[in-house]
């Protein structure tokens, strides 16, 4: 933390030449560097504020397409603190969800906590820089309710399987994965988060009903 501190003044200090190399050491193409609010959210304590679409300034960071992660993010301890802090956040009583997306959170980047349902112990994962690589033919239909837009409930028709791939936080290697039934609904249903895209965009409309 005071590394970062003493950086950014050496850098606002020595002008715009400095701070052009600091960028190219840290991003790469598609993917820039974290942000100081970016870093402020990851950096809280406790689980982080879900955004939600009934508070306009929510909705809009909502609607946001995301970029990628750098990958000298992702080797840090700051992105496992950010993937520890999701999971609490998503796991947590007051929310009780099966995945949860960064802009949930607050933030325009692709990552992703899923429950893996079809994983022994059915574990929480998280997954940096992921992307749909294939979807099925197959359909499903099935409830789904997000906890950003509270209260509402309907069906949702999504494909069977799903072939995903994303960054291993731990071995920076891009890893596919082939993942069936409810699991893919929520990968489906979380990475459409990173495109902007709510479930209630994709609801069939005689299904949509009041909770219970
Ligand atoms: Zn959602």
């Amino acid at each position: 933390m005071k590394l970062g501190t003493i950086i950014c003044k050496f850098i606002s200090a020595a002008g715009i030449s400095a701070v052009l190399v600091a960028a190219s050491c840290c991003s790469s193409g598609s993917a820039p560097c974290l942000s100081r609010a970016e870093k402020d959210i990851i950096d809280g304590e406790g689980i982080m504020r879900v955004l939600t679409v009934e508070e306009k300034e929510d909705s809009l960071l909502l609607r946001s397409e995301c970029t990628d992660f750098p990958k000298r993010v992702l080797r840090s301890e700051r992105f496992r603190r950010l993937a520890d802090r999701m999971t609490a956040t998503v796991t947590d009583p007051s929310q009780d969800g099966v995945g949860i997306a960064g802009p949930q959170v607050g933030l325009k980047r692709r990552v992703i906590a899923v429950q893996r349902f079809d994983k022994d112990g059915e574990p929480f994962e998280v997954y940096p820089n992921i992307r749909i690589e294939y979807m099925s033919g197959e359909k499903q239909t099935g409830p789904e309710g997000c906890l950003s837009i509270p209260d509402i409930y309907g069906n949702v028709e999504r494909s069977m399987t799903v072939v995903v791939s994303y960054t291993d936080m731990n071995t920076l290697d891009t890893v596919r994965d082939t993942v069936e039934g409810y699991t893919a609904v929520i990968f489906q249903h979380e990475t459409d988060h990173l495109e902007g895209i709510l479930f209630t965009d994709r609801m069939l409309p005689a299904a949509s009903m009041p909770e219970n």
